[in-house]
């Protein structure tokens, strides 16, 4: 036997030791996922829970088909805001009745930045910092936050957010995890750097919720926004969320206070007065449907440890990376995940010329990842349904497309 295949061999045994010790391997029963496909982007469209489309023809064939408009109060749809709220808090590190699910990440960062600038409520602070780095739409709505609240952006890489905060800082706006590169941000110690110097820290969870714990508690994060259709699985577009931690909720004023959030909504005033707790971050009529289908597929998380959750995405990033070295030619890939387990999220990012058509080429062979263009791969490893053999079928597949690419290039 070669040597090539030896390798083979022992990474294939690891593999199966390794899925074997895993205490979350039958999570994955839970999904809708076919074994011929390795799904290494939950880190953008999370897997469809198996239970889900019941629960949904239910909601939707008798909650709304047959009790209609009781269901707002019969079936639970007025408070699903805050009470899915409560079933993520655990998720993100928060006692119950600091999050409300509702709207896209987009028009909640919206909400938690304008809402940080009003708590701070000083003209001279009048600088708003912003991850350099941050999915782009936290930027472009952090511009006009700012523009509307006569503050301006500064643009600053998160880990240059302690010596950049100071008298004038507002808020800082940070993502906890790079979306490509796959890269986690101190949370503790950018939040304490930011408060030490007076402002506000308002967090982006995305691409951190659901693969790691992230303790706003207990690190004091002020604000916080995340989405749920990534490691949460809600579902394509469910709603985002909103944690306004709890010494901040009765002064928090929300720029879009739509009448869900409204201290008597059906009173139907003219004049305004915000409902009391994080309930201020509700807009209008939430979207039940998809908010449905997202408490629904949180079942899944029933009796998961996250400190489980983390180890496995640790353990799975290592493996792949440890495979992919082991059959891709040293230099042909430039790894751009961090080496530190402190800074890594849950994905693997690889650079390389050639990434388009690798990516498009490796999908058509059922390893599901994607392409931040112009030249990045990215895996995203989900531990709930993400396994050890899964990471060294996706090296292996890496590595003859690789070598097919480059070859007819
Ligand atoms: C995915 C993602 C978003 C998505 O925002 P939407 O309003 O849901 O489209 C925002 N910010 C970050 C950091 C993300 O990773």
């Amino acid at each position: 036997m070669s040597d090539d295949l030896n390798m083979t061999d022992a990474l294939r045994t690891r593999a199966e030791e390794l899925d074997a010790a895993d205490p979350l391997a039958k999570r994955r029963e839970l999904f809708a996922l076919d074994d011929g496909v390795v799904y290494l982007d939950g880190n953008s469209l999370g897997a469809l829970a198996r239970h889900v489309p019941a629960r949904m023809a239910d909601v939707i064939a008798r909650e709304w088909g047959e009790l209609r408009i009781r269901s707002w109060d019969e079936s639970g749809w007025w408070t699903a805001p805050e009470r899915i709220g409560d079933r993520i808090a655990p998720l993100v590190g928060a006692a119950p009745g600091q999050v409300v699910v509702g709207d896209s990440t987009s028009v909640n960062v919206f909400k938690a930045l304008v809402g940080a600038v009003r708590l701070v409520d000083d003209a001279a602070r009048d600088e708003i910092l912003v991850d350099a780095t941050t999915f782009p739409t936290d930027g472009y709505i952090a511009e006009s936050a700012a523009r509307m609240t006569g503050r301006r952006i500064v643009p600053v890489e998160p880990g240059d957010v302690p010596s950049a905060v100071g008298p004038r800082t507002a808020a800082a706006l940070v993502n906890h995890v790079d979306y490509r590169t796959g890269r986690l941000h101190d949370l503790p110690g950018i939040t304490a750097a930011v408060q030490g110097a007076g402002a506000l820290a308002v967090w982006d969870l995305c691409h951190s919720a659901g693969a790691l714990p992230v303790g706003l508690d207990a690190h004091g994060v002020d604000l916080a926004v995340g989405c749920t259709y990534k490691y949460l699985n809600g579902g394509p577009g469910s709603p985002a969320y909103l944690y306004v931690a709890e010494r901040h909720q009765a002064r928090f004023d929300s720029p879009l206070p739509g009448w869900n959030s409204h201290a008597d909504p059906f009173a139907m005033t003219s004049g305004y007065a915000a409902a009391d707790g994080v309930l201020r971050g509700r807009v209008g009529t939430p979207d039940i449907l998809s908010m449905l289908a997202l408490e629904s597929a949180l079942d899944v998380w029933d009796g998961v440890d996250l400190a489980d959750v983390r180890a496995k995405s640790l353990a799975l990033t290592d493996f792949f990376l440890e495979c992919v070295a082991a059959y891709v030619p040293s230099g042909a890939l430039r790894s751009l995940t961090p080496a530190a387990h402190a800074e890594r999220g849950s994905q693997a990012a690889l650079a390389c010329t050639e990434a388009p058509a690798v990516m498009r080429e490796l999908i058509a062979r059922g390893v599901v990842g994607d392409l931040r263009r112009p030249d990045v791969l990215r895996f995203g490893f989900t531990p709930l349904y993400v396994g050890f053999a899964d990471a060294e079928r996706a090296a292996r597949e890496l590595s003859r497309v690789y070598g097919e690419v480059t070859r007819a290039a």
